[in-house]
């Protein structure tokens, strides 16, 4: 088993919050684990068992160039004895990137294909070959979502509802998480899930399967909130840069840009809007992504 930290939960005091008297608490799971950290750590640790059980030597997996998912597996796999394959979508660009590169130095075999062949991820053929290719191994689909990711994802929801909160928030990529999450919440608590893709609609079919996958319920106090997207997937602007420095220098919190930044910097503007309650507190996941930040060697 993978180690896990217990983690704290932070008070932001902002001058923005206290017009509506809200409390915003942060559970700190970025600090739950060195390399293999945030919501990652609960998404493979189910996977990690499960490969172990069928005595897999080796895992494989999916991701672009930037993937939190890529680095993350190279880590738990290093740590916990595995051989791993990472199937990246595009050209090898050289230098390697900070995440390529660690993922290369924790013994990660990085598999390149172009992204007309990535697209047919999905695809038997493609999975014959790669059987060919590289054997046997446990495969884990793209962003490390599957029902024992959202397993793994609903034991974050029960410890979630050991504090008192009337919103929880966390950012989406596939809705795994949230997913996750809600199983564990089981109905209590108004879910936000700000997703960071552009087209985040699928998201309410894609969740509303992945729960009933979980633990055939379906739950109603989950929504996912698409107006603070930044353009889409890892895109960025100079507002959305300026937010996650200060936000750091004022409160301690190290955010990134991809995820937990346009979740914070969504929070805010909804506080500002006054959507949320008067008086209630919001409890914001911050789901990591950092690691790769840190460690660029
Ligand atoms: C992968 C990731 C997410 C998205 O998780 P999903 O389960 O795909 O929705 C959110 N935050 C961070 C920091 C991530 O690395």
């Amino acid at each position: 088993m993978i180690s896990y930290s217990e983690v704290p939960i932070q008070e932001v005091k902002a001058d923005w919050l206290t017009p509506s008297q809200i409390r915003l608490l942060v559970r700190r799971e970025d600090l739950n684990h060195p390399l293999v950290s945030g919501n990652k750590w609960w998404k493979l640790k189910y996977n990690l068992k499960a490969a172990k059980e069928a005595g897999h030597k080796t895992l494989l997996t999916f991701g672009g160039a930037y993937s939190n998912h890529i680095f993350a597996t190279a880590a738990a796999a290093k740590e916990e004895g595995f051989k791993s394959i990472g199937v990246i979508r595009g050209e090898e660009t050289l230098p390697l990137n900070p995440t390529l590169s660690f993922a290369k130095h924790r013994g990660m075999k990085l598999h390149y294909v172009s992204r007309a062949a990535y697209r047919l991820k999905d695809d038997p053929a493609f999975m014959d070959e790669l059987k060919k290719e590289f054997g046997e191994f446990y495969l884990i689909p793209e962003g490390g979502t599957n029902a024992l990711a959202v397993k793994g994802c609903s034991e974050l929801g029960a410890k979630l509802s050991e504090t008192q909160f009337d919103y929880l928030c966390l950012p989406v990529g596939t809705g795994g998480t949230l997913a996750g999450i809600a199983s564990g919440l089981e109905g209590s608590g108004s879910i936000i899930g700000f997703s960071t893709l552009k087209d985040g609609h699928f998201l309410n079919d894609a969740v509303e399967v992945l729960i009933n996958d979980c633990n055939s319920k379906s739950y109603h106090n989950w929504k996912i909130e698409t107006a603070f997207h930044f353009g889409g997937y890892a895109k960025t602007t100079t507002e959305l840069q300026r937010f996650i420095k200060e936000f750091q220098t004022n409160h301690s919190i190290p955010l990134e840009a991809v995820y937990t930044g346009k979740m914070m910097f969504g929070i805010r503007e909804m506080v500002k809007a006054g959507y949320f309650r008067k008086g209630s507190t919001i409890m914001a996941v911050h789901t990591g992504g950092l690691a790769s930040n840190i460690f660029s060697t």
